[in-house]
């Protein structure tokens, strides 16, 4: 007889520690499966070591700026190793923490990788575990294409083992990782190529965000390449790699895929338990995170929809809720959910784009949109634009987006998207007295 849990959990990244940790507190007997290292992509290779390497990045940039406000300084290399030691040092013991963290709520933790018998057991390395309720948290990996060579070249992952800044990096793609690591790179002293296959990155952006961080990138050094296709990787003599594109080809030493993610359902055995996939292998759910299949739930990542942190916490905590904290009506709401890139500077956005705004509410849309230096970057040798749009709707404005991109936009936007999910409209932003000189009181001061 396999032991029996109220909840099992299959991975104990953001979204599987979030459902298990709450389910535990509501008083469930919980396991969580673990076939990796603790916090998932998030803590290990997403958010956390990306955040180090882009404040590293961010110290540069400043360097660089500070020569403007009349300091005697100039960069003198960059220890690479000895950040990504301290970098790692700081994963460890995330990871550490997590093993109380679980034991303390009470959650057992089970190490292995997990795959469905049925609908109510799963396998863990020869032992079987079975449970009234599953929830897949099994998030994804880097997507690599089917081109030649293709294996030569590292993913995000393959990022955080550098242990130093490659000479040449050329990147593929035009996605939060591709922006966010071509900049980092350049920042840290790499010269950057940028491969895409449009004229912009960040597709899905509004056409303001778009416009900026594509002609920032191209300002700050990085060769962007556009409009090209991948069609081969070859060695070279020297450990070097020959890129060949559409367009022509060049020489790199790392060569880094960021063309997207793809979901951890492959061996997971769901045709065992009869739980559907879409074409590309993500879970579809119901707006209570159900699958096809009554007791099994998928959240975060392997769901394919906000694929971003606190969305599979959330989504994680609010099904722990409805399951076992007797709040029936609990489930997320996937409106409003506020994101930032971080480039350089990095951009900040909630709602939908101008372009969104237009299809759902045809000409009841009115836009505010500015453009400027900002006050720091009058002094600095290297200008840095700030853009700012607000998309409004309906007779009564209210503001259903909110696009930032420029230093800060990070740290700005929470507050706004709390005000934007509450329903503000623009005369609540022309009401709220500015905060003076600041960057953001541009959005309560548009016209
Ligand atoms: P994951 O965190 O991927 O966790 C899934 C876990 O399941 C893993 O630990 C895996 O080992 C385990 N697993 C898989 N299959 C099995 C199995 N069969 N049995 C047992 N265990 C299994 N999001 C943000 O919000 N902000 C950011 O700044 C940000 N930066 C990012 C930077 C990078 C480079 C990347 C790659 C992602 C970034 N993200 C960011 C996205 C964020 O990391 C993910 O959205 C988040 O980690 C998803 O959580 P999850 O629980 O769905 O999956
Ligand atoms: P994204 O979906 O953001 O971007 C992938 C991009 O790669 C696409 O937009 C596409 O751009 C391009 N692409 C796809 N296939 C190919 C191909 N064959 N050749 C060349 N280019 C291709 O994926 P990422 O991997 O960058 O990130 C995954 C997710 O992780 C993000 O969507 C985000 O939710 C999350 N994340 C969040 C971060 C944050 O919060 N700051 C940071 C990093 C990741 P196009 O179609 O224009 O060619």
């Amino acid at each position: 007889m396999p032991r029996h849990f109220d909840l099992i959990v299959i991975g104990a990244g953001s979204g599987g520690l979030s459902v298990a940790e709450r389910a535990a507190r509501h008083g469930a007997r919980v396991a969580i499966v673990e076939a990796g290292r603790l916090g998932g992509t998030c803590v290990n290779v997403g958010c956390v070591p990306k955040k180090v390497m882009w404040n590293a990045a961010s110290l540069a940039h400043a360097l660089d700026d500070a020569t403007g406000y009349g300091f005697r300084l100039s960069r003198q290399g960059h220890d690479w190793a000895a950040l990504k030691a301290a970098r790692d040092r700081y994963v460890h013991g995330i990871n550490d923490w997590y093993v109380g963290y679980l034991a303390e709520a009470g959650v057992e933790l089970i190490r292995g990788h997990a795959r469905f018998q049925d609908a109510r057991t799963v396998a863990v390395d020869g032992t079987h575990y079975a449970a009234s309720h599953i929830v897949i948290a099994t998030g994804g990996r880097p997507a690599v294409p089917a081109v030649a060579g293709a294996e030569l070249g590292i993913t995000s992952d393959g990022f955080f083992e550098l242990e130093r800044c490659p000479r040449r990096v050329a990147v593929v793609g035009a996605g939060y990782i591709a922006v966010e690591l071509a900049g980092m790179l350049h920042a840290l002293g790499a010269e950057v190529s940028q491969l895409i296959r449009g004229e912009q990155v960040l597709r899905s952006f509004d056409a303001l965000l778009r416009e900026c961080v594509t002609a920032q990138l191209q300002a700050d050094g990085i060769k962007l390449i556009t409009g090209t296709r991948m069609q081969a990787l070859e060695p070279l003599a020297d450990g070097a790699l020959r890129v060949r594109h559409a367009y022509g080809e060049l020489e790199t030493d790392c060569l880094l895929w960021a063309i997207g993610r793809r979901p951890n359902t492959d061996t997971l055995d769901l045709t065992a338990a009869g739980v559907a996939t879409n074409a590309d292998g993500t879970i579809p759910t119901d707006p209570w995170q159900a699958t096809n299949v009554p007791g099994i739930y998928a959240i975060g990542d392997v769901t394919g929809r906000y694929p971003l942190t606190p969305v599979a916490i959330a989504a994680g905590r609010r099904l722990a809720d409805r399951l076992f904290g007797g709040q029936p009506q609990r489930k997320l709401d996937y409106e409003h959910i506020a994101t930032v890139v971080f480039s350089h500077p990095p951009i900040g956005t909630v709602g939908l784009t101008e372009e969104e705004a237009r299809t759902r509410h045809g000409d009841a849309v009115k836009v505010y949109s500015t453009r400027f230096t900002s006050m720091y970057h009058v002094f600095t040798p290297h200008r840095v634009e700030t853009a700012m749009k607000l998309v409004c709707a309906g007779p009564e404005q209210r503001i259903v987006g909110c696009h930032v991109f420029g230093p800060g936009a990070d740290e700005m936007l929470q507050g706004f998207a709390v005000a934007i999910r509450m329903g503000a409209t623009k005369r609540d932003f022309d009401d709220t007295i500015a905060i003076h000189p600041t960057s953001a009181e541009e959005l309560v001061t548009l016209r």
